[in-house]
Parts: C-alpha cells; sequence; structure tokens
C-alpha cells in the first residue's frame, strides 16, 4: 500500500506539533499514522488515495457514518452561514437539551460544553461541589479524558498521578478499583464512605477492552453510592446515544445514575460535552449554584445543530436496528472465525461496538458449546467465562503488541482500518453495509 504522501505529510508535522499529532493516541499507529483526506460513507480515503473500511469512526462520534444525510448537512450549513456563535443562547440549544432530557430518564437538566474531558472535569467539580467531598472512585483502566482527577493509577492505598504534571496531592483524591469487582469497591466505601463525593464508571469499559458489566456489578455500584449519600457518576460519552439507543446505556442496564456525561455522538461529529442529571444537581452549576462552570464555545450553534439533527434523524429512521444489526453480524461472524483460529481469542463489545481481544487462555476448540454468540456477556454459563476479561488488568494480559505491530498493519494492508491498538472499541455505523461486514469478516481470517 503506497503511503509516500502521509510519510511526507508526517514529516512536516513531525517539526511543528510534538510528535505530528494533536492528540497523543493518533500517533500509536506505527511507524507514522495514515493522513486521510476524505470520508466516503463507511470509508476513509487516505492522503495517498488508499480507500479503507473505516471501524474507527472519529474514535466514536460518528454514529451516521461519513455521509451526513442531507437534513443534517443543511441544518450545519445553515448554522454555519449564519455566523458562526454569538455569546448569548440561541434557540438550538433548547432544542437538543429538550431531545436529551425527553429521551434520558436520569437526565431532567444538562449543560453542554466542548468535549468529554470537560464534561468530566465539570462532573467532578460538581459531585465535590455539591456533597462537600473530596473522593472520587475510579474504575482501574476505565477513561475521562485528559483531566487531572482521573489520569490516576494505582490502586485505593496506593493511587498516583500517571501523567507528568499532576500533583501527588490531587491523585489522593482518587481512589482506583478494578472494574467488576464488588469486593474491592465495598472496601473502599467501608473505609472512606463518608469521604467520597461519586463513583465514576462507564458503564461498559470502552477505551479498554471492551469490558462488560458483570451480572450486578453497575447495581452494587448504585447500592453503595446511595447507601453512603455519594453520587453516581455514568460516563456515557462513548455508550451514550450508542449502546440501548436514544436511552443510552442506563435505559439498557436499566439503572439511573445521578449524573451523566455525554460526548462524541451527542455533538454529531463536532466538538462537545455535556453533563446531565436531576434538576437539583444540575442546578449546583452557576449561575444557580455556587460550583463555577463556563465556556465560550459552550452550546456552539453548529455543534447543537449537527447534534440535534443527529438524533432526530435516529430517532425517525433505522438506525439503531442497522448499526446494530451489523454489530451483531460482525461480532456472530467474528465468533465463528475464532472458534477456527484462534479460541483462546474473545469477541467482546455490545450493539454497535465490537472488538477481539487476543487474551492469552481460553477454552480449547470442543469446549465452546454454548459460549456467547456475538460478544462476551460476561455469562457465567459461558464456557470462556473464566476466561473473559473482566477488568483492565486481564486486557492488558492480552497479546498486545501482536495486535499492535502484526493484526493491525495485516488488516490496514487488507484495506481495514482498525483502531490503533488492542484497547478502543471499534465502531459500526449508518454508512456502513454488509458488503463491508464480509470483507472486514474474510480480513480477519487472513491476518489472524
Ligand atoms: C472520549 C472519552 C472521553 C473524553 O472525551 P474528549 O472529547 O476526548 O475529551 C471521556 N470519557 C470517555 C468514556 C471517553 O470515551
Amino acid at each position: 500500500m503506497n503511503d509516500e504522501r502521509s510519510r511526507a505529510l508526517y514529516d512536516r508535522a513531525l517539526s511543528v506539533m510534538p510528535g505530528g499529532v494533536n492528540s497523543a493516541v493518533r500517533a500509536a499507529i506505527e511507524p507514522y499514522p495514515f493522513f486521510v483526506r476524505k470520508g466516503d460513507g463507511g470509508h476513509v480515503v487516505d492522503a495517498d488515495g488508499n480507500r479503507l473500511v473505516d471501524w474507527v469512526m472519529g474514535l466514536g462520534p460518528l454514529l451516521l457514518g461519513h455521509d451526513l444525510p442531507e437534513p443534517v448537512q443543511a441544518a450545519i450549513q445553515r448554522a454555519a452561514s449564519e455566523g458562526p456563535m454569538y455569546g448569548t443562547p440561541t434557540e438550538l440549544e433548547v432544542d437538543l437539551a429538550e431531545f436529551v432530557v425527553r429521551h434520558v430518564p436520569s437526565v431532567e437538566k444538562i449543560r453542554f460544553v466542548n468535549s468529554g474531558t470537560e464534561a468530566t472535569v465539570s462532573a467532578v467539580r460538581l459531585a465535590r461541589g455539591t456533597t462537600g467531598r473530596n473522593k472520587i472512585v475510579i474504575m482501574q483502566g476505565g477513561y475521562h479524558g485528559a483531566q487531572e482527577s482521573t489520569l490516576v493509577e494505582g490502586d485505593a492505598d496506593h493511587p498516583a498521578p500517571s501523567s507528568a504534571g499532576i500533583p501527588q496531592a490531587f491523585a489522593e483524591h482518587t481512589l482506583p478499583v478494578p472494574f467488576n469487582d464488588e469486593a474491592a469497591v465495598r472496601e473502599v466505601f467501608q473505609e472512606h464512605g463518608d469521604d467520597i463525593a461519586g463513583v465514576l464508571v462507564e458503564p461498559i469499559l470502552a477505551n479498554y477492552g471492551i469490558v462488560h458489566p458483570v451480572d450486578g456489578y453497575l447495581e452494587t455500584l448504585r447500592e453503595l453510592t446511595d447507601d453512603h449519600d455519594s453520587l453516581l457518576i455514568f460516563d456515557e460519552v462513548i455508550t451514550g446515544f450508542r449502546v440501548g439507543g436514544l436511552g443510552c446505556a442506563q435505559s439498557h442496564f436499566g439503572i439511573t445514575p445521578d449524573l451523566t456525561t455525554f460526548g462524541k455522538i451527542i455533538g454529531g461529529g463536532f466538538p462537545v460535552g455535556a453533563i446531565g442529571g436531576r434538576a437539583e444537581l444540575i442546578e449546583g452549576f452557576a449561575p444557580t449554584g455556587d460550583v463555577f462552570q463556563a465556556g465560550t464555545f459552550s452550546g456552539h450553534p453548529v455543534t447543537m445543530a449537527a447534534g440535534l439533527e443527529t438524533l432526530t434523524f435516529a430517532a425517525e429512521n433505522d438506525v439503531y436496528d442497522h448499526v446494530n444489526g451489523l454489530g451483531e453480524m460482525l461480532r456472530a461472524g467474528l465468533t465463528d472465525v475464532l472458534a477456527d483460529q484462534a479460541p483462546n481469542y474473545t469477541v467482546v463489545g455490545t450493539d454497535s461496538m465490537f472488538k477481539v481481544i487476543f487474551t492469552r487462555e481460553g477454552p480449547s476448540r470442543d469446549e465452546l458449546e454454548g459460549q456467547c454468540e456475538a460478544g462476551c456477556r460476561q455469562d457465567p454459563e459461558c464456557p470462556r467465562y473464566e476466561y473473559c476479561p473482566k477488568n483492565a488488568a486481564d486486557v492488558k494480559r492480552a497479546e498486545t503488541e501482536r495486535w499492535r505491530r502484526i493484526f493491525w498493519g495485516e488488516m490496514r494492508e487488507q484495506g481495514i482500518f482498525l483502531s490503533q491498538n488492542q484497547f478502543e472499541s471499534q465502531f459500526v455505523s449508518y454508512g456502513h453495509t454488509e458488503e463491508d461486514v464480509e470483507r472486514t469478516l474474510e480480513a480477519y481470517k487472513h491476518a489472524l
């Protein structure tokens, strides 16, 4: 595959941008990332003219694919052409807020911001401000953007910043626990319960796996936070308006969080974040409350138009049936491919998310009878249950180097663009077709 132009562009980029990129993960593709010229349905065309089936979809925001339907395009162009923004409210943000409130049961009020990171920063500040407590429980391997309170590793007894530039004193207010480990989170609440402002959790770990919650885990988090007057904060930046359709993952799992952070899809492909929840909590934000929160670009008209029209289009068309159907086809097809070629590997994902985790151990070929048919559901009856990753540490033990250094490149050679490492989810869009799925399954067969 020719990539002379991408190489030349990366050479220029390296001279003027750290690592040649504006977001660290983009440099994960070695020796250099390819540069995209344009999108087309479920495909991207790179700077050298190579066409790839795109399962990255902007790392999550592009529910509809690269070709936006006519009403979405028209609304975006209208908003842009009338002057980009004003520093005073517009009808569009009221419309989008009403849409979210109508569809997500836990959300009575919402504030829009400009990124998922800004949403989780503001949610953590709100949780601390309204409870008068400092400690935040997070999941090891969970991702909540590039922010001080959550770039923390280690465990609840020994939290430490996971990035240079974050004081140890900040990290000490964060309590990391392993996902899906009830005993660990109960212990943390026993020890620190009265100091815990909230638990911040992706309902499905989507930046480290994908890892599905075991039965009862989210319920335990709900019960513990209720018992200790702490807040349960679902980070639905990825799962929001992707898993569980317009009701989001919280509807899918039947759990009502106190606060929810949104991002990605809710802006229809433009920079966005949002914090939603019960009215009296969200009113903790200035100007109604004393938790300061503001942003020059917040509620940007172009973003609001893109988000509103994307979600309206999804409500009125077969978007979720389409993406979830193809997701099911992919996961079921991959399960069959693995049964033949790599029975120890695990298919994960739900609705329009999918991934293969290169787990080192699993049931043997003749023990596969009765396994989850289209993505790991943490089913205790599944012959894979003892082996399938339950938390970030389990995923990290997979053949991550084979994934990144060998497998990713072989898929790209066959015209398939997968996310840049073992950890990030892959996404089906409305622009994808059954033919894309079939081509992709063939490519997996060759590359595995
Ligand atoms: C992407 C992501 C974020 C951060 O959003 P940005 O828009 O990149 O700042 C936060 N939480 C989760 C779960 C995410 O997937």
